[in-house]
């Protein structure tokens, strides 16, 4: 017995399709399937998380509808997935938050923007909003360095302890020993999979056409380094606030802007491309119920990307003012929901993959 009807759902395919194994070769998780016979909760939460939902087993399937078998594993692992992060929420009260996941982030979003919109009125006059500000230090007169600091960091202090907690309720669930987390083998093997996205083509076809290209693959790593480019940027712009003394905004030539510009391309691209990837696909690979989250998530990181793009295009015009807040209000929701949004699956599926190259060592050894 599972927990829950997409459990035994996902528990029955996984028995079907070690009895058949067909599809051995495609991705990570029915090498990892093989290595059982039996299927409790966190085995089933472990395989779904290292699923990309490419849809190759199900195309490849012979036991697919309208076989009685009715087998069709990407969409079994899509809702033990969605499940999974709701069951791993810390604090507990706010698993809730993906069941309306979509609703849920629009509403931080708006409730974010205008909250910044009304900061913006507390500190500078109306007839300021419009104003041209261009010197070093000019993004300060509307939002003291202080009063950001202090309310992003307090964001982002609280986004990394909730995933850290889901990390580990995810760890505790799946059962594996704190041990493997010590193995810099298995970490380095997890970070080469993750950087590549090397199970993501379920064996060589594009996810969303089956035809040989790597669309999907590509609009990935477009917001995934676009995301991580940005976060580099604020990294050295704090680097440059405390170390060297020098506010922003900073000249178009200078690394807080470069690595900005690109990252807010990667953020603009890859997520539409993702969206349309989605809208292609066919629907009876997804699960139907986690749809908002997945738009939601790549609606926020397009809307950041765009308005950063934005702000560095206008910036020194009467529409800096604006523009930065908006900016600053999605940048906001997108911290304080990435506990609670599709932004999990990252780190779920990272560690799924330390878990995947500790058992694909060990399995090497004993043969
Ligand atoms: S998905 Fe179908 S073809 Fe692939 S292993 Fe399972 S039962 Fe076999
Ligand atoms: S990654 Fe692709 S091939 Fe592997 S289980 Fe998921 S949908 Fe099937």
């Amino acid at each position: 017995m599972h927990a829950t009807e997409a459990l035994e759902e996902a528990g029955r395919l996984m028995i079907v399709c070690n009895s058949c194994r067909y599809c051995e070769g495609l991705c990570a998780v029915f090498p990892a399937m093989e290595q059982r016979r039996f299927f409790n909760d966190g085995d089933l939460n472990y395989l779904a998380n290292l699923c990309h939902s490419c849809g190759a087993c199900f195309t490849d399937c012979q036991f697919a509808p309208p076989h009685e078998f009715a087998v069709n594993v990407p969409q079994a692992l899509a809702r033990t997935r969605a499940e999974s992060y709701a069951a791993y929420a810390w604090p507990k009260f706010m698993a809730p938050v993906f069941h309306e996941n979509g609703w849920a982030v629009a509403f931080a979003a708006v409730a974010s923007v205008a909250g910044f919109i009304g900061l913006m009125g507390f500190s500078i006059a109306p007839r300021d909003i419009f104003a041209t500000w261009t010197e070093p230090g000019a993004f300060y007169r509307i939002f003291p360095h202080a009063v950001l600091a202090g309310v992003f960091g307090l964001a982002f202090a609280y986004a990394i302890v909730a995933l850290i907690m889901g990390a580990r309720n995810f760890w505790r669930d799946i059962g594996e020993p704190m041990a493997t987390l010590a193995q810099p083998v298995s970490i380095w093997q997890a970070m080469e999979d993750a950087a590549q996205l090397r199970y993501l083509d379920g064996g060589g076809d594009d996810c969303y056409t089956g035809r040989k290209t790597d669309r999907r693959r590509l609009f990935h790593h477009l917001t995934f380094y676009g995301f991580a480019l940005c976060f580099a940027a604020t990294c050295v712009a704090t680097l440059y606030h405390y170390l060297l003394g020098r506010e922003a905004p900073y000249p178009i030539y200078d690394l807080p802007v470069v690595l900005g510009a690109l990252g807010g391309v990667g953020l603009t691209i890859g997520p539409v491309g993702l969206w349309f990837g989605r809208w292609k696909a066919d629907p009876v690979l997804r699960d139907e119920k986690s749809s908002g989250m997945d738009r939601a998530f790549l609606a926020m990181l397009f809307l950041t990307g765009v308005s950063g793009l934005a702000l560095l295009g206008l910036r020194g015009t009467p529409w800096m003012n604006l523009l930065l807040t908006i900016h600053l209000g999605l940048v906001f929701a997108l911290f304080v929901t990435m506990p609670y949004g599709k932004m999990v699956h990252g780190l779920y599926r990272f560690l799924a993959l330390v878990r995947y190259a500790r058992e694909s060592r060990e399995l090497k050894v004993q043969e």
